[in-house]
């Protein structure tokens, strides 16, 4: 037979002779007004007749009880179908929105599923002639029938992406490119391989409970060569959808609308909706938050609890479990395997690890069980099983700021602390890709009677963050997760700190002292203009003193500055920090004794050297704030100098010191500091930030205050 696609216009005219219907939803089509939104092509298409697919129902209940119209049985009697291959027939879709639109329709009712018909497409957009296209609706992604598997074929005149495609180059490289014509991601790939576009499918996230990826997928014949495009998409449909009244937009995206052809059924909507509206709607049904893999404990055996069913894609499992490193495998039910991932079969299902540790080293730390929700992985790492969760970064975030503040926490508080942490995680996400080039930090200058170290959070390698304090404290669900919390992170949905258009490593830390410190004090020595030394008040209060002198260092600490972080309100400490970071009050300023013996043995213990005992101890280098980055260390046997401050800290202390700005006092037993701040004191000090939210400033001045310099901008 002649190939059909060279005849699609004859094939329409003659099923269009036979059915009235159609003919004359056809001939409505030729009235359909169309409004040019944006020079980059953006346009409105007014198309009462549509009201039905826009409103469609498409949860799996409503889309159970109705008869389905892609069925044989179903169809209208006029309907012809005309056989393409043993798997699809050709129908005119009697819903047009495009001239001489089809559908391609599973011979068999089966689900949508991308897998089931991308090799067609494929085939059908390489016999297409100009001025098609085919294009796919994922189940979750606009399908009006996820129920019955098909595609769709149309004339693509004044589909604004097709005309991009076409007027512009195509991508030179044989590989995916991303372009953003209207804000959002799309991945293009040229030729008609199958195989091509199947294996960048297979490399996209897939949600919970989900079978592929959501999406849409436009395929058409530029001058021989098959153009793909892939447009990666978050929920279906916008929230303006669901409003009432005067905010409710009825526009519900299917794949057109997302080739910048937006089908606004109601007149209302075509009349006034604006480019800004749309790109909003876009970016709402295109969020695309990234999946986070938190480790969360390692241990020879891990005893844990699936509450719900969870798969690891043959089997179901659920109830009380547990896994065991076996040599260089993990033993699961008697079978040595090197990896596993359980994956919940239902969105909000939960597991629980038994005996999690936290506080790692520091003084809180005790066991608990702890429950999570998202997929559960199991890894071999030094011979322990280490158990990680993976879960979308909202949800992380969500469970984070729940765990490190209280709910009674003030809300701009709760909103700033949303957004560094967000920026923070997603800097972590990246770094794999940077890594590559970055001059490796971590290690460290180890000359001699130098031992000069600092840890960094890139050195997991295994998954992107831990669940300790070391990353930031994580306990999944195990904690009520407050609506405050989810609130402050809703509000933020995406929103991260950029400095010159790049993500900042906004870090934080409990309580900067009264002046914060800088990035190079505490980790490798480059400097970011945003992670600066500050005085942590309002700005009456007085100059900065140059406490990298040890004169004023001395002065500063042994006083108690006005500061943000000097609240003598405990309240808004209780208010705002959870409970276990109370029992340690004194965090201002703070006081630890010695005796000679004492302090000769922890060093001796944490440095794992023997310097005899200490018989002086002197500040070398301090930072801005006061902090001590270079400490020489006089023992009977020899001197060393360590650094940098968490090094100070933890080979000082049982636990580690609040802070390495301090002051060193030799008395008649051995020795005091006097010291201030609790942390490291680069950016955000949580404490100045309660305050200040307390005090009435918005999140924006908090981070502004800060983080010097930077923007607050969308990540996704
Ligand atoms: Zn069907
Ligand atoms: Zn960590
Ligand atoms: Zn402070």
């Amino acid at each position: 037979m002649d190939d059909i696609f060279k005849h699609l216009g004859e094939c329409l005219e003659e099923q269009l002779q036979q059915w009235p219907a159609a003919r004359e939803a056809f001939s409505n089509l030729e009235q359909v007004q169309t409004r040019i939104l944006s020079s980059s092509g953006l346009a409105l298409q007014h198309n009462p007749a549509r009201i039905k697919s826009t409103t469609a129902k498409i949860k799996p209940a409503e889309v159970a009880s109705r008869s389905c119209f892609l069925c044989e049985d179903c169809r209208p009697k006029e309907q012809r179908s005309i056989e393409l291959d043993d798997k699809f027939y050709l129908l005119v879709n009697p819903y047009p929105i495009l001239r001489e639109h089809f559908c391609v329709v599973s011979r068999e009712h089966r689900p949508q599923a991308f897998k089931d018909c991308y090799q067609e497409m494929m085939d059908i957009a390489s016999r297409l002639e100009p001025g098609y296209m085919i294009f796919y609706n994922g189940p979750r992604s606009g399908a009006s029938a996820p129920d019955h598997l098909h595609m769709q074929i149309g004339r693509s005149e004044g589909i604004p992406l097709v005309e991009k495609l076409i007027n512009n180059e195509p991508p030179q490289k044989d590989e995916p490119v991303t372009i953003q014509p209207f804000g959002f991601p799309i991945i293009v790939i040229k030729g008609s391989d199958p195989a091509k576009l199947w294996d960048f499918i297979s490399g996209m996230a897939i949600y919970d409970g989900e079978c592929e990826p959501r999406m849409n997928v436009l395929a058409f014949n530029r001058d021989g060569q098959v153009i793909t495009a892939i447009i990666p998409r978050g929920k279906h449909r916008p929230d303006c959808y669901y409003s009432e009244g005067p905010d409710k937009v009825m526009v519900s995206p299917g794949a057109v609308d997302m080739f910048g052809l937006v089908i606004t059924p109601r007149k209302e909507d075509f009349e006034t909706l604006t480019e800004k509206q749309v790109l909003d709607i876009y970016r709402q049904v295109t969020q695309q938050q990234p999946r986070i893999r938190v480790g969360i404990i390692a241990d020879r055996e891990i005893r844990f609890c699936l509450n719900e069913s969870y798969t690891d894609g043959r089997n179901f499992f659920e109830g009380e479990m547990k896994i065991s490193a076996n040599g260089g495998k993990l033993n699961w039910n008697g079978i040595l395997i090197d990896s596993l991932t359980l994956k919940p079969t239902e969105h909000g299902s939960t597991f629980t690890l038994h005996d999690v540790t936290i506080g790692i080293g520091f003084h809180w730390e005790r066991k608990e069980e702890q429950t999570f929700s998202g997929q559960l992985k199991f890894i071999v790492e030094d011979g322990l099983v280490r158990a990680i969760n993976i879960l979308p970064v909202e949800d992380y975030l969500t469970s984070v700021i729940s765990s490190e503040m209280k709910p009674t926490a003030t809300k701009e508080f709760l909103k700033a602390h949303a957004v560094i942490s967000r920026s923070w995680v997603l800097a972590q996400l990246r770094s794999p890709y940077h890594k590559a080039d970055a001059a490796t930090p971590v290690t460290n200058d180890h000359i001699l009677n130098r031992i000069i170290k600092w840890y960094d959070h890139d050195q997991h390698t295994l998954f992107d963050v831990c669940a300790d304090d070391h990353c930031q404290r994580y306990q999944g669900r195990t904690r009520i997760i407050s609506a405050a919390a989810e609130t402050a992170v809703k509000e933020t949905f995406g929103q991260t700190l950029t400095f010159d258009g790049h993500l900042c490593d906004a870090r934080f830390s409990k309580c900067c002292g009264g002046i914060t410190e800088q990035f190079e004090t505490c980790w490798q020595d480059e400097h970011k203009p945003y992670l600066v030394a500050l005085r942590d008040s309002s700005i009456n209060e007085g100059a900065l003193p140059d406490l990298c002198i040890e004169e004023n260092a001395r002065e500063w600490i042994l006083q108690e500055p006005k500061s943000f972080c000097n609240s003598a309100d405990g309240n808004i400490l209780s208010e705002s920090l959870n409970g276990y970071d109370l029992e340690t009050p004194d965090y201002y300023r703070w006081t630890v004794e010695y005796t000679t013996a004492q302090v000769s043995d922890i060093f001796r213990r944490k440095s794992g050297l023997d310097i005899g005992d200490i018989v002086d101890m002197r500040p070398i280098k301090r930072g801005p704030s006061g902090r001590i980055y270079e400490l020489d260390i006089e023992g009977t046997k020899q001197t060393v100098t360590i650094g940098k401050e968490l090094e100070i800290r933890r080979t000082l202390s049982e636990s580690h010191l609040f802070s390495s700005a301090f002051v060193v006092e030799k008395t008649p037993e051995g020795f005091t500091l006097k010291g201030a701040g609790w942390g490291h004191g680069v950016g955000l000090c949580q404490i100045g930030a309660a305050v200040m939210a307390s005090k009435g400033y918005t999140y924006r001045e908090i981070l502004q205050h800060y983080y010097p310099g930077t923007t607050l901008g969308r990540f996704y």
